[in-house]
C-alpha cells in the first residue's frame, strides 16, 4: 500500500460514534412527543426512575453546543410546559447535563424531587434549577450546597412570563 493510499483511509475514518443515524435523541418516535415547537421537541422520558413525571426537551437538530439566547428560549419553553405537567408537585426542576447519556444533542431534562424516586442520589449531586410553583421562585442549587437566588431572574427572564402564554 503506497504512502497516499494509508493517508486517503485515515481521511476517510468513519466517525459514526456520535452519528444522527445511531442518535438516540435523533430517533425518538413520533407518538413520544409531547410538544413540537419550532426548533424543539418536547418528551417523556424513556426511564422515569420513580418519578410521577419527567420530560426531556430537546433541540430538533443533532447540536452539541447552543447559543445563550437558544439556551434561554429552551429553558423558558421547559418552565412554561413544565408547569403544566408538574402541576400535581411544589417543585420540581431541570437538570444540568452532567450525567447526560447522550452529551453529543443539546437537551435538559426536568422531573419532580420525589425523595423516593431512584435518582433522588443523582439529583442531590447535579447542578439544577428548582423551579417553585407556589410562588414562582427560581433557585440555582449546587451539589455543594450554594443556592443562589432568582432576584434578578437569571438568564430565563422574569417574573415567570411563561404563566401567562
Ligand atoms: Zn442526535
Amino acid at each position: 500500500m503506497s504512502n497516499e493510499e494509508q493517508e486517503n483511509r485515515k481521511v476517510n475514518a468513519p466517525e459514526t460514534i456520535v452519528a444522527p443515524q445511531v442518535c438516540s435523541l435523533c430517533n425518538i418516535p413520533e407518538q413520544e412527543v409531547l410538544v413540537e415547537y419550532q426548533r424543539w421537541k418536547l418528551v417523556r422520558t424513556k426511564t422515569m426512575k420513580g418519578h410521577k413525571e419527567r420530560l426531556m426537551l430537546l433541540h430538533k437538530n443533532h447540536v452539541r453546543t447552543l447559543d445563550e439566547g437558544s439556551v434561554g428560549e429552551a429553558y423558558l419553553l421547559l418552565m412554561k410546559a413544565g408547569s403544566n405537567f408538574f402541576s400535581y408537585t411544589d417543585k420540581w426542576a431541570i437538570f444540568e447535563p452532567v450525567y447526560a447519556t447522550v452529551p453529543g444533542h443539546w437537551h435538559r431534562v426536568a422531573s419532580d424531587l420525589d425523595e423516593n424516586a431512584q435518582d433522588y442520589n443523582q439529583i442531590l449531586k447535579t447542578p439544577r434549577m428548582i423551579i417553585d410553583n407556589h410562588n414562582g421562585t427560581i433557585s440555582r442549587v449546587y451539589p455543594n450546597g450554594n443556592v443562589s437566588g432568582s432576584s434578578n431572574g437569571a438568564s430565563v427572564g422574569k417574573r415567570r412570563p411563561w404563566r401567562d402564554l
